[in-house]
């Protein structure tokens, strides 16, 4: 039986917005100076994270959710598709203002399992940094009115950001990363974008990139609400666990560990990022050396584990 924990290997993404700081900062071998998403744990068709430890070395964790339903619990009956995506973001440069659709708009108009609702983490933001939020449309005509003429200043709702910052998107909110920021993000496993402003930018052929006006218009819920999430904070021996947001496609937390813990899985499967630090987890007596940049997820064939060290993490499960 497969019992230990499943490393995965990122997937990387070029994007026009894109830079280098998944190297900087992760010490990931990018293949580009134009390096935008690192997809850390992902089961998705458009970019599927190899696993690297253990028996099933080499196989995607798609390939592990189709052929291995047992690592997984009761999530496999209850998901068409492994539900959700990882990624590292490194925008050098502003990313496009888009929306999302939901489950039921993807079911009926792309065909997809699922819509996206993502939500981020701040790993690193200059000074200044801003993301757009929302907008600031009164009504779905007016925004339809205010996107068609182009009146971007006053239709965008733009926020100031800095590292430990938490967002939380639902489908159907307008939003866009801005320059200098680098996030984790954790989302619904789904890559149905629809771009709404993409500050007229062509790239080295001079094209612009394809805008989707008329489906941001029907997905985009006006006028704008802030949703309201719960957060939390408990402490475990060495580890302070905060809840950043538990909702219906997904339960995200950070975690600061400074010195030692004794956990016991408490969902069907959970998906771990090191965010900064070092520390050592042991389970079924194997013990595996964790550092910034590991990404794995704790199956359910795993029920107890133990951490030693100092490293935060983003820990999520649907
Ligand atoms: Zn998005």
């Amino acid at each position: 039986m497969y019992d230990e924990p499943i490393f995965l290997k990122p997937v990387f993404q070029e994007r026009i917005w894109g830079g280098t700081k998944l190297n900087t900062l992760f010490n990931y071998e990018i293949p580009n100076d134009k390096t935008g998403e690192a997809w850390v744990i992902s089961a998705h068709e458009n970019g599927p994270s190899q696993i690297t430890n253990g028996e099933l070395a080499g196989q995607t964790l798609k390939d592990a959710w189709e052929g291995h339903p047992e690592l997984f619990n009761k999530a496999v009956d209850n998901h068409d598709a492994y539900p959700l995506l990882v990624k590292i973001l490194d925008a050098a440069d502003d990313l496009s203002v888009q929306v999302h659709p939901n489950d039921q708009y993807a079911q009926e108009v792309e065909n997809e399992p699922y819509g996206k609702t993502e939500c981020w983490y701040v790993l690193q933001a200059e000074e200044g940094a801003e993301i757009v939020f929302g907008h600031h449309a009164q009504s779905q005509e007016q925004f339809a009115e205010m996107a068609k003429a182009g009146d971007w200043d006053r239709l965008l709702r733009r926020i100031p950001v800095k590292a430990g910052d938490f967002i939380y998107v639902p489908s159907g909110t307008i939003h866009a990363i801005g320059a200098g920021i680098v996030i984790l993000e954790t989302q619904q496993s789904s890559d149905i974008t629809y771009r709404v402003y993409d500050y007229d930018r062509t790239d080295d052929q001079g094209n612009t990139r394809e805008l989707h006006l008329d489906s941001s218009i029907e997905v985009t819920r006006a006028p704008h609400r802030t949703p309201d999430i719960k957060q939390s904070l408990t402490k475990q021996d060495g580890l302070t666990v905060k809840k950043l947001v538990e909702e219906q496609y997904f339960t995200v937390y950070h975690w600061d560990l400074a010195g030692e813990c004794s956990q016991t899985r408490d969902a069907d499967f959970i998906q771990l990022s090191v965010i900064d630090g070092e520390a050592e987890l042991t389970t079924n007596n194997k013990t595996f050396t964790l550092k910034k940049g590991n990404h794995f997820i704790i199956p359910a064939t795993v029920d107890h584990y133990h951490l030693v060290g100092h490293a935060e993490f983003i820990v999520s499960h649907p």
